[in-house]
This record gives C-alpha cells, structure tokens and sequence, in this order.
C-alpha cells in the first residue's frame, strides 16, 4: 500500500465545545467547523495544522464508540489516521497479511471521506485508521 501522510490525529473529547479552546485559543489553531456523523454516533472537529489535521470526537450518544472509548481510557488520543492511495487495495494487502480489521471495507466518514479502522490488537495497542480522499 502507499501511504501519503499523517491525514490526522483523533482525540477524544467529552464536548467539543469545552474541548476546542485549547486548540484554538491556545495553540492559535483555525477550527473549521464540526460535522456530525449520525452512522458512528460522533461529532467531529478539525483544526487543519500544515499537511495534516488534529480531529476532536465527541459522541452523539453514550453506546457510541467514542463515549465507550472514553469510558474506558478517559479523554485523550484515541487514533491516527494515514491517507492511502486507495483504501481497497490497502485493505486487500492488509486482509492477505492477517491483519485483524474493524472495517472490513470502507465506509463514508467526516468530509467524505472513505474510511476503515484496524484493529488496535493488530497494531500494538494504536487504532489506526485509513482513509482515501479524492
Ligand atoms: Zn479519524
């Protein structure tokens, strides 16, 4: 597979609202603006930095992956995400490896972006995800 960059780093947030002002205020980031993704339970925010985006997560709903995340582990870093060239070819090669998935194929994420989680067993305790934009 080729991978093109560190597209962002997701890190989970009780609120956005409350979350953003440090990256922001703070470290002077642009926020540009939150989307809301109805089919994972999440709200996201994204401060562009250089070639590469910080994304905040706040679930929608407290079985959502982001709330069970932060039940868990608490507020922080929850993944990274690559750009792939093209996201079924990297996740063929990954399949042939035995790469344990959470996504088997990609789905639609914030921007429209097609996306697909690894698991974080596979990866050394990191979720990675992978996501195509076009
Ligand atoms: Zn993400």
């Amino acid at each position: 597979m080729k991978i093109l960059k560190i597209d962002h780093l997701g890190i989970a947030v009780n609120s956005i609202d409350a979350g953003k002002s440090f990256w922001s205020e703070v470290l002077g980031l642009e926020f540009e603006g939150a989307e809301t993704v109805q089919e994972q339970k999440v709200t996201t925010a994204f401060f562009p930095v250089g070639e590469s985006e910080v994304e905040l997560l706040e679930s929608t709903a407290p079985d959502g992956p982001v709330a069970k995340f932060i039940e868990k582990k608490g507020q922080g870093f929850q993944h990274v995400a690559f750009r792939v060239e093209n996201i079924e070819e990297a996740l063929e090669e990954l399949k042939a490896k035995d790469i344990q998935l959470i996504d088997q194929k990609p789905r639609i994420g914030a921007g429209g972006a097609k996306i697909a989680f690894l698991h974080p067993k596979a990866t050394g305790g990191v979720l990675v995800e992978l996501c195509q934009r076009d």
